[in-house]
């Protein structure tokens, strides 16, 4: 099987080995070394193997318990939330929580504890599950929720897959009417000007984020597009449409060059902005409209580079030096994150601001990224671990004090090409 992750950097081979029923897990967890995975939209490595096997989950995807009234749902790990959302929202229910694609799955969506555009009103992923079910390699099943097993369930959420083997998770849903978004686009000229959209957006908007032109030197620096909406009234048919267009090869290296970043950013900026009703979809879910997106970036791959530092002066040098170095960024993603604590051991995000950028891997990227990581450690903020493919292992320790306080719950037989990286332990 050709596995790899998003941002098809690092490769690595990898042998790995389909999932269907729970009830083959005790099986294959018996011998050898492992890593649980989803559907690779992970950027980095935490969805890769060093030196074992990957154990993929996507067929072990039914839906067990529904209730329409409540709002609740139990499900297997390896369910996409755009197969979630074909069941729930035809009864007006919604994910809680959900990442820019939805071709995520469950248990993907606990282990990297992910966050949405409504982080500042609803927290993470794990904040919204109620119960986890987990398979050990010993054999044993750890049934774990806030009330039971608490120690397992913290460690689990955010936890990179590295507690066991996610079989079942049960999910509180969000109650909407329909499947639209009244949703605002304001342009905004400065890291100022976005930092008041946001202040005056947080309290009445359910959902907000900004993309910004990260291919600005000096002039224009900061500017971009704030995006925000509520889920609206309006009835309509809950459809779940899938990538319009497929990316068939991948691109050639020069295609996403300074130049075309540029021009694409300006006119991105430029275009003309339509406030107003919007299916869910395009609103939460734009690039899944091109199937295979990750092959424009060529053979090299590329890198997503995603902080968290309380900030914003910092935001703006972090803009200005990868510009200064000519390293564009395609997707830049601006969010204020809310205060809500984390629901996990490891969970990524913080009180502040999250900057996302995606670069090509090339070694100039590299060394501009260390840079960064520096400012990001004085200024106390971290890397988000389901992005990363090289932070080092000092960095990731800086990151995550408390990474120690995982161990007890580690599991024996899991590990990634991440975790080796990162805490230099071998399983
Ligand atoms: C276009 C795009 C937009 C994105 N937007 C966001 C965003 O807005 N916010 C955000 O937080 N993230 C975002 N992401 C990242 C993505 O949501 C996470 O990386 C997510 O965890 C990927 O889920 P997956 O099912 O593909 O899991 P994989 O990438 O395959 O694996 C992710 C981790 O989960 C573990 N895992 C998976 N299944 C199991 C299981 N059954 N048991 C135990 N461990 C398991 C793996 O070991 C690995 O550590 C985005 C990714 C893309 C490609």
């Amino acid at each position: 099987m050709n596995w790899e992750s998003w941002g098809r950097y690092p490769r690595l081979s990898q042998t790995a080995k389909a999932l269907y029923w729970q009830s083959e897990a005790p099986h294959l967890l018996a011998e050898g070394t492992y890593l649980p995975v989803g559907l690779g939209r992970s950027y980095g490595d935490v969805c890769l193997s060093d030196s074992g096997t990957v154990m993929t989950t996507k067929f072990m995807n039914r839906v067990i318990a529904f209730d329409h009234r409540s709002g609740h749902i139990r499900a297997e790990a390896g369910i996409a939330l755009s197969d979630l959302l074909k069941v729930t929202l035809p009864h007006g229910w919604f994910l809680p929580v959900t990442p820019g694609t939805k071709y995520v799955t469950l248990g993907g969506a606990v282990a990297n504890d992910v966050h949405g555009k409504n982080h500042h009103t609803a927290g993470t992923f794990g904040r919204h599950v109620t119960e986890l079910v987990l398979e050990r390699s010993d054999g044993r099943r750890i049934v774990a929720s806030a009330t039971n097993d608490e120690p397992w369930f913290r460690a689990t959420i955010g936890g990179l897959g590295l507690t066991g083997l996610i079989v079942e998770v049960s999910l509180r849903l969000k109650r909407v009417q329909g499947p639209f978004v009244s949703q605002e686009l304001i342009r905004f000229r400065s890291l100022d000007d976005f930092s008041k959209l946001t202040e005056s957006s947080d309290r009445d908007w359910e959902y907000t984020v900004a993309w910004v032109d990260a291919a600005r030197r000096s002039r224009g620096l900061g500017r971009g597009i704030f995006i925000r909406g509520n889920h609206a009234s309006k009835q309509g048919k809950p459809d779940i449409p899938g990538p319009r267009i497929n990316i068939p090869v991948q691109g050639p290296e020069w295609l996403l060059n300074p130049w075309s970043i540029r021009c694409f950013n300006n006119l991105y900026y430029h275009r003309p902005l339509k406030s107003g009703l919007q299916h869910f979809d395009p609103f939460f879910y734009p690039l899944d409209v091109l199937g295979h997106w990750n092959r424009l970036y060529g053979r090299r791959g590329f890198v997503q580079y995603q902080c968290a530092i309380d900030d914003l002066d910092l935001v703006g040098r972090i803009l200005a030096y990868c510009a200064k170095h000519k390293r564009y960024s395609f997707l830049s993603v601006l969010k204020k994150f809310g205060n809500q604590p984390a629901a996990g051991t490891l969970s990524f995000p913080m009180p502040g601001y999250t900057l996302t950028l995606d670069l090509p891997a090339d070694p100039n990227t590299l060394r501009v990224l260390d840079q960064l990581d520096q400012w990001v450690l004085d200024a106390g903020g971290r890397i988000y671990p389901a992005k990363d493919a090289r932070m080092s292992r000092d960095t990731f320790k800086r990151c995550f004090p408390q990474w120690r306080d995982m161990q007890p719950f580690m599991d024996p037989r899991i590990s990634s090409a991440f975790w080796q990286r990162v805490s230099g332990e071998k399983p």
